[in-house]
């Protein structure tokens, strides 16, 4: 019998799974923000609305390995264009995020990027849990203002 292929790192996993919750919330929160409903919302750079399916989240400073990574403010619902193939359309991204939050925003994505965040069992662990509880949150909320 072939023996078994080693299993990927627990870290790896775990971040992989944070990803794809995070990644969940920032589109529902921000079709939620945009147009009340968790099915659809615009894009944070180019304003065009689109089926959430077709949304991603979308980092501002894209940093794999910092603190920006899981970080809110930092990440929105962007489409495939402007995510992918137009390498974020910061320029668009900038305008949105500081009518959001204010101009203090630039310096506190900045201060992040130089941040390394060692992403240990337990952060990631408590993460996944604050994400999903999040999330469920704001389709709980939804689904009580629409009743
Ligand atoms: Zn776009």
């Amino acid at each position: 019998m072939k023996k078994k292929k080693k299993k990927k790192p627990k870290i790896t996993t775990l971040k992989n799974k944070l990803w794809k919750i995070f990644s969940l919330y920032i589109r529902i929160r921000d079709c939620i923000r945009t147009t009340d409903n968790p099915e659809r919302g615009y894009c944070i750079s180019c304003g065009k609305l689109y089926p959430i399916k077709k949304l991603q989240a979308g980092h501002f400073m894209a940093g794999r390995h910092n603190s920006n990574l899981f970080y809110e403010r930092g990440c929105h619902a962007q489409c495939v264009k402007c995510n992918v193939f137009l390498a974020g359309n910061i320029l668009d991204y900038i305008d949105s995020i500081i009518k959001l939050y204010g101009k203090k925003i630039i310096n506190e994505l900045r201060k992040n990027e130089t941040k390394r965040l060692k992403f240990t069992v337990k952060y990631l662990e408590d993460k996944i849990k604050l994400y999903t509880r999040k999330t469920k949150k704001l389709l709980d909320d939804y689904k009580e203002r629409v009743k």
